[in-house]
């Protein structure tokens, strides 16, 4: 049994993570998260009453809430997801950005160092400190190659500079410091608990409402989708026998247009809602469809070679897009009362980043 930090517990792919470690281990959890408009509680509920969880509501970069939380709790591993994640708020504000990614991530390394140095021997070889991050530091790709985790990092806009000063102060504080850290660099999540600003959910609950499904652009940016769980189960693997300071990329080895994704969202809510599509007088949900001016600087393709992961730790994605896709879908219709306070409080589905 481990005694395991999760910072961002309370977001997307940290809720996944969290939710994983109390069903399928014995380790005890503490949920490190500030709770920003993304993140929910509500996305660890089903786990909140187990007596190995608990939750701190701590801001990574306040210094001395986190130093406490160290030295109470007492942890044999760190899983930093906590961030700022999404793109078109990094473009309408990127302080937010610099400031949990950057100056937070340096705390986070600086506490954890000083608590690493204090402990004795054996726990501390078997310390680590795993730093979560994106693909989308390397840039962006021509129609051909994949990143691979020796790929040349060029972040193109404030969110993934971000992430990439942040995985460089994780790399300096292994070199400089000897703090055993893991690095893990992911393509694009999908999966129950998105909040839905990001693409998928904000497409399958815009056209329940029958609002517009907008695209950027003309649709053909490509992205490598995974289903979520299939992350934190890559995440969990690497914390277990990845060795420190290595990088390991993950994907999904599902490469698609947005164009595609929207239109296979809007043919599987035509198969499992067609009373809906009655009520809105639609043939197909793709007659939402509609295209709107791109995102500045939109990267063009994602796509990850995630080689190393699948022979080095043996990591297999186990959801296909279609299947993850379908699962996504039927959790979105069954479960209205995770998102309809969302929808209503929090984001309508508005158009960000677009600096008009
Ligand atoms: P998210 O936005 O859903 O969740 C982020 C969580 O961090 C929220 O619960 C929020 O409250 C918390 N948080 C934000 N600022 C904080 C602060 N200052 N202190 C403490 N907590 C704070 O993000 P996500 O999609 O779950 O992403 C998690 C991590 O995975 C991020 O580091 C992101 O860069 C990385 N990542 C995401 C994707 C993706 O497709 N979503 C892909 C690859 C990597």
């Amino acid at each position: 049994m481990k005694r395991l930090i999760v910072t961002g517990g309370a977001g997307f792919i940290g809720s996944a993570v969290v939710r994983q470690l109390i069903r399928n281990t014995d380790d005890a959890v503490l949920n490190l998260d500030r709770l920003t408009y993304a993140g929910n509680v509500d996305s660890v509920r089903e786990v909140a009453e187990n007596a190995r969880y608990s939750f701190a509501q701590v801001d990574i970069c306040d210094r001395f809430a986190v130093e406490r939380v160290f030295a109470e709790f007492r942890p044999d591993a760190v899983m930093h997801l906590a961030a700022e994640s999404h793109v078109d708020r990094s473009i309408d504000g990127p302080s937010a950005f610099i400031r949990t990614n950057i100056v937070g991530t340096a705390t986070l390394l600086e506490i954890a160092t000083a608590y690493w140095r204090a402990l004795p021997d054996g726990a501390r070889s078997a310390f680590r400190f795993q730093h979560i991050s994106t693909d989308e530091v390397y840039g962006s790709l021509g129609p051909e190659g994949l990143f691979t985790e020796r790929s040349a990092y060029d972040p193109r806009s404030p969110y993934s500079a971000s992430k990439a000063a942040s995985d460089h102060l994780v790399k300096a504080w292994y070199h400089t410091y000897g703090l055993p850290v893991l690095l893990t660099n992911c393509s694009n999540n999908y999966g129950p608990y998105h909040f839905p600003e990001k693409l998928i959910p904000l497409v399958i609950l815009n056209a329940l409402e029958g609002k517009p499904l907008p695209i950027y652009g003309k649709g053909d940016n490509v992205r490598d989708w995974l289903y979520v769980e299939d992350h934190a189960k890559a995440l969990r693997l690497v914390l277990e026998k990845g060795v420190p300071g290595e990088t390991y990329n993950v994907g999904g080895n599902n490469e698609r247009t947005n164009l595609q994704v929207v239109e296979m969202i809007c043919e599987t809510l035509d198969a499992l809602r067609p009373d809906r599509l009655g009520l809105l007088g639609l043939r197909s949900f793709k007659g939402l469809i509609e295209f709107v001016p791109d995102r500045p600087g939109h990267d063009k393709r994602y796509a990850i070679d995630a080689t190393k992961l699948r022979t080095a730790l043996g990591w297999m994605p186990e959801e296909s897009f279609d299947t993850g896709i379908l699962k996504t879908v039927r959790w979105y219709l069954d479960n209205a009362w995770w998102w309809q306070p969302i929808r209503e409080r929090k984001y309508a589905g508005q158009r960000l980043g677009a600096v008009l």
